[in-house]
């Protein structure tokens, strides 16, 4: 048996009528070897549905302008998020499965630049530059990657483009090991007013392990100037699962995370996937974490980060009580997008650069996933998108089923039937099955009227939320997607 210390429950639900009481806010769980094993099965993490591996490339450019939301979105003004993916690292972590270029030639992030400074405006004149972006986030790869210029140079474009939000969010990924205290003050004069760090583990043999060696007074340094900067948020980016890490060295990291007290924090259980990332193949098997011991790194991680006073927001996201993404999950406004946990669900995402994903009431689309290819299609004029999705009226139900799970940890089914004029029973009913024995395993409960995530079943959401995919039934679709412990 392994003794998890519950998350701390954020309340303010829909059903929150229905519930019925599920005892302290830290109750051990027990998770028995058999139900580790029975849940420890492949699925997806859900900052969508469905899944980009539904993407074809029967789905491009001319299909995205065809859309009826996209014609919507110019003529009612919506608003907007953006994201813009920077890919270039210097030097590659090999837990990494994110699409990037790993290089030190900077004429490379010139070159770059010069394609994503024709595509904003392109997209804009797509998308409606008149709606107001309450959101703009920048990731990568590594977007100080770029020089502070460089940097000006496209926040300069993306706001003559498109129309900002005073008040905006915006928010840039930094390098701890790149960036000097000076290139955080200059970031904050620009605009961006939070701020992400990558740190996955405080350990050196860790570290050493995963090709990722980062000081801890680099880190700290990087997070004093954050707040003498006076950024409203500062984020840090963990891992649980990578090698030789032990759960008194995972502990001392969360010690010292917690002593750093950034606002949130995502906690993510690596993936190991060498079949699909050639980096991971550089990663010795024989020295991670089990399934068993993984869930205990989490299961401790969290009763730590919740007796400093964070709460477990759900899929691996932790944030202070004052902090948007907390209030959000209480008032029931969280929404989960392709950075993960969001408080605008209200935007359309319009994803810039190399891989990017856009996002829209009825479909997805996705960038060119290689340079090349993404320059030369700039070049020639074409919005580069090379893949996506139209989503059926299925996907969009079965996607508002998901999404409350993953970041209400509720299902009204009482108003699902009413807004969408099914019978609940009938239109799921080989789900419901499948959903009986999550409630004999202490998952979830639920009744006539909810569907709601008891506290052990907050750990395993990403299983719960695979009752109501289509596409797992699939025969080839699970196999590409991680473990869920
Ligand atoms: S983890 Fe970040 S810095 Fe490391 S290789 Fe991947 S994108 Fe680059």
């Amino acid at each position: 048996m392994i003794q998890v210390k519950a998350p701390r429950r954020v309340s303010g639900d829909a059903c929150e009528q229905s519930r019925k009481p599920e005892g302290p806010a830290h109750m051990s769980i027990n998770f028995s070897p058999e139900l580790i094993r029975k849940y420890d099965v492949a699925g997806p993490r859900y900052t969508s549905y469905p899944t980009a591996v539904q993407f074809t490339p029967a789905f491009g450019a001319r299909e995205l302008a065809a859309q009826r939301s996209v014609i919507a979105g110019r003529v009612t003004g919506g608003p907007l998020s953006l994201y813009v993916h920077i890919p270039f690292c210097a030097k590659v972590c090999f837990y990494c499965g994110c699409t990037k270029v790993v290089t030190n030639n900077r004429a490379r992030g010139a070159d770059y630049l010069a394609r994503l400074l024709q595509e904003i405006p392109r997209r804009a004149a797509l998308h409606g530059g008149a709606r107001e972006v309450r959101q703009l986030h920048l990731g990568g790869g590594t977007p100080t990657f770029l020089s502070t210029d460089q940097l000006a140079e496209l926040l300069a474009t993306l706001r003559a483009s498109f129309h900002f939000a005073p008040d905006c969010e915006t928010s840039i990924e930094v390098d701890p090991r790149t960036v000097m205290p000076d290139t955080i003050h200059a970031l904050r004069a620009l605009g961006f007013n939070r701020v992400s760090l990558g740190i996955q583990d405080f350990d050196p043999r860790v570290q050493l392990a995963v090709n990722r060696v980062q000081s801890e007074s680099a880190t700290v340094a990087v997070v004093a100037a954050a707040r003498e900067a006076e950024f409203e948020s500062v984020s840090f980016d963990l891992i649980y699962g990578l090698p030789l890490q032990s759960q008194a060295s995972f502990s001392r990291t969360i010690a010292k995370t917690i002593a750093l007290r950034p606002n949130r924090l995502s906690l993510f259980n690596y993936a190991h996937l060498p079949h699909m990332f050639k980096t991971q193949r550089q990663i010795d098997a024989t020295q991670l974490p089990t399934a068993e011991q993984k869930l205990a790194l989490l299961g401790a991680a969290i009763g730590q980060l919740s007796d400093a006073g964070y709460d477990y927001i759900g899929m691996d996201h932790f944030a202070l009580p004052e902090d948007e993404l907390s209030k959000a999950r209480a008032a029931g406004t969280l929404h989960r997008n392709f950075q993960g946990y969001s408080t605008h669900a209200e935007c359309d995402l319009i994803g810039l650069g190399m891989s990017a994903i856009s996002s829209f009431d009825d479909c997805f689309v996705q960038n060119t996933k290689e340079l090349d290819d993404y320059q030369t299609r700039i070049d020639n004029g074409e919005i580069p998108v090379t893949r996506g999705y139209a989503l059926s009226e299925d996907d969009r139900l079965r996607r508002e089923i998901i999404m409350g799970l993953a970041c209400q940890g509720v299902v009204d089914r009482a108003d699902v039937e009413r807004r969408w004029g099914i019978d609940f029973d009938r239109y799921f009913a080989g789900e419901i099955a499948s959903l009986a024995g999550m409630a004999d395993d202490g998952l979830i409960a639920f009744d006539n009227r909810c569907i709601r995530v008891l506290t052990p079943g907050m750990l395993l959401l990403r299983n719960i939320c695979m009752n109501f995919d289509h596409y797992l039934r699939q025969s080839d679709t699970q196999q590409r997607f991680s473990r869920a412990i």
